[in-house]
C-alpha cells in the first residue's frame, strides 16, 4: 500500500518551526505558522482579515420605537395618567455570539491563522478580526462568549458522496430494501451525525425510489428529506440526485432505476429532474464491469439535456472505460474513479470534471477482514484484492490532482459500507494518498461547495452564514483534527 507520508513533512525541521512559531506569536496574536510544502517556505505569516468598516455597531443611544398604535391614539378609558404610557415594542433581541481567540483554516492555503475571533449575529458571521483588536463590542449582557482557545475554526464540511436515507454497515445494500418509513429513520439519525460531525452539507447521489409516508410523493426518497430539512436550521443542508439510472442488468432493479437504452436513459434523467432532483446519477459500470454501458454521445445527449434545465450529471464510474466515456462527455463530476489514468485525468482537467474520491469505502471494506465472516472481506485472497484496489485508487486520485482535477472528499455513507459521521476518514485518506493536508480540508470544504454551486457552502466569510465548526487541533498539519468537532456553530 503507498503511503506518501513524506509530504507531511519532507525534510522540514520541527524544532526551527516551533522556534518560529514562538517568535511569531511573541511578534503578533494576529498571525499564521506552516511547516507544509517544503522547507523553502517554512514559516509564512498570515495576517488575520483587517476589520470591516461596514460592520453594524450597537448604537447604545437608539431607543426602542414607540408602537404606531399607541402614538396615534390616545388613552379613552381611562383619565389618569394624562400622557398615554407608551407600549414599548422592543426590537427582537439579536443573538449574539463571540468566538474568541481560535485558529483558523479555510483550506485555501496551508496557512493556520492563530489570534483569531469571530462575532456572530443571528447566524451571520459579522466579522473576524484578530482576538486582540476586537473593537467595540457593544453590550455585554447580550454577548456569549465562547472561548474558542486551542481550537481551530473550520468551514463547515461538504460530503460530496453520500446517501442520505441509507445507514450503510456490512449488509449496506441489502438495507436499501427496507420500507420507506425504516429509510426516513435513517435518514433522521443521519442528520445528527452529520452535524455532530461538522458537515454541514451532504450531497446525496442516490436513494432508493418509494413512496414517502409523509408528503405522499413517489420519488426518490432523499427528495423530500431535502424538502423538509430546509425548515431545520440544525439539520444538514441537501442536494440530492434521486435514483441511481442504471443500464438494466446492473443493479438490483428494486433499488435502482433501470433504463433499456438510450432513449429511456434520456426519459429517465429529465424525469428525475421533473420528481425535483437537484442533479442527475449515471451509472457508468454496466452489465459487463470493465466496459462502459452507454457510449460517449449517449451520455453527451444526456448532459446538455440536463445542463440546459440548470441541473447538473454525475457518473458513477468505478472502471476505465466508464471514466473516459465520463469525462469526453463532460459531465459535471466522475464518482469514485477508482481507475483513472493519465490520459483521463487530463481530459477531466480540460473540461472541468470534478473526481469525488470514496477511498472510505476501500478502507471501511478493510476493517470488515476483522469484524465481519464475509468471505469477500475476511478470506485471504479477498484482503489481497482489496488492497490492490486501494493502491491503484490512490494512484487515480493523484493523477488527477497531478492533472490539475479538482478533487471533493465522499465518504459513500449508506450507499457503500461507511457511516455518516466519517467524512475525516476520507480528509485523512487523500492525505494518506499523497496529498497535503490543507489541499485534503480545500476537498471536503470549498471544493465541495464549489461543486455544489451553493456560493456559501464550504467557507467562512463576513457576510455569509455562520456555518463553521471548531474541532481541537491544527487540520492544516494533522488530517485527524476533523474528528474531534466539539463544537457547530449553526446548531447552538
Ligand atoms: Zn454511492
Amino acid at each position: 500500500m503507498v503511503y506518501a507520508a513524506a509530504a507531511m513533512t519532507g525534510s522540514c525541521d520541527r524544532e526551527t518551526i516551533d522556534l518560529e512559531r514562538r517568535r511569531f506569536l511573541a511578534w503578533s496574536a494576529a498571525a499564521s505558522v506552516a511547516f507544509l510544502a517544503g522547507c523553502e517556505a517554512t514559516t509564512r505569516l498570515s495576517p488575520v482579515p483587517s476589520p470591516t468598516p461596514s460592520v453594524d455597531r450597537p448604537t447604545p443611544a437608539a431607543r426602542p420605537p414607540r408602537s404606531p398604535a399607541t402614538a396615534t391614539q390616545p388613552p379613552t378609558s381611562t383619565p389618569e395618567p394624562t400622557q398615554a404610557a407608551p407600549t414599548i415594542s422592543p426590537r427582537p433581541a439579536r443573538r449574539r455570539v463571540l468566538y474568541r481567540d481560535g485558529a483558523l483554516a479555510d483550506g485555501r492555503s496551508d496557512r493556520l491563522t492563530v489570534g483569531v475571533s469571530v462575532l456572530v449575529e443571528d447566524g451571520v458571521v459579522r466579522w473576524i478580526r484578530p482576538s486582540d483588536d476586537e473593537g467595540p463590542l457593544g453590550s455585554r449582557s447580550s454577548l456569549e462568549v465562547v472561548d474558542a482557545s486551542g481550537s481551530t475554526i473550520v468551514p463547515g464540511l461538504v460530503d460530496c458522496h453520500s446517501h442520505v436515507t441509507l445507514p450503510g454497515g456490512a449488509h449496506w445494500i441489502e438495507r436499501a430494501s427496507d420500507p420507506p418509513e425504516r429509510l426516513l429513520a435513517y435518514a433522521e439519525a443521519n442528520g445528527r451525525l452529520l452535524t455532530a460531525a461538522g458537515v454541514r452539507w451532504a450531497r446525496d447521489v442516490g436513494a432508493p425510489r418509494g413512496r414517502d409516508p409523509i408528503d405522499g410523493r413517489v420519488r426518490a426518497l432523499s427528495l423530500g428529506v431535502r424538502d423538509r430539512w430546509r425548515d431545520r436550521p440544525e439539520m444538514p443542508r441537501i442536494r440530492a440526485a434521486g435514483t441511481w439510472l442504471v443500464r438494466t442488468g446492473t443493479r438490483p432493479a428494486e433499488i435502482t432505476l433501470g433504463v433499456p437504452d438510450a432513449a429511456a436513459l434520456l426519459d429517465a434523467a429529465l424525469a428525475q429532474l421533473d420528481d425535483g432532483a437537484d442533479l442527475v446519477k449515471l451509472y457508468l459500470d454496466g452489465p459487463d464491469p470493465t466496459r462502459s454501458p452507454w457510449t460517449t454521445a449517449e451520455v453527451r445527449r444526456v448532459v446538455e439535456a440536463v445542463h440546459g434545465r440548470g441541473a447538473r450529471v454525475t457518473a458513477h464510474a468505478t472502471n476505465l472505460d466508464g471514466a473516459t466515456v465520463a469525462a469526453e462527455a463532460g459531465v459535471d463530476a466522475i464518482e469514485h474513479g477508482f481507475v483513472l489514468d493519465a490520459d483521463v485525468a487530463r481530459t477531466m482537467a480540460a473540461k472541468g470534471v470534478a473526481l469525488v474520491s470514496t477511498l472510505t469505502v476501500l478502507r471501511s471494506w478493510l476493517t470488515f477482514a476483522r469484524t465481519t465472516r464475509l468471505e469477500r472481506f475476511a478470506s485471504a485472497a479477498g484482503r489481497a484484492a482489496l488492497a490492490e484496489r486501494l493502491e491503484r485508487a490512490e494512484a487515480s486520485v493523484r493523477a488527477a490532482h497531478a492533472a490539475g482535477v479538482s478533487v471533493c472528499t465522499g465518504t459513500d455513507f449508506g450507499g457503500g459500507s461507511a457511516r455518516a459521521n466519517q467524512l475525516a476518514w476520507e480528509v485523512e485518506s487523500l492525505v494518506a494518498a499523497g496529498f497535503e493536508p490543507w489541499e485534503a480540508l480545500a476537498a471536503a470544504t470549498w471544493r465541495g461547495g464549489e461543486l455544489l454551486g451553493e456560493p456559501t457552502a464550504g467557507v467562512i466569510t463576513e457576510g455569509g452564514p455562520a456555518d463553521f465548526i471548531l474541532v481541537h487541533g491544527d487540520p492544516t498539519s494533522d488530517p485527524a483534527a476533523l474528528w474531534r468537532v466539539w463544537h457547530v456553530a449553526w446548531a447552538l
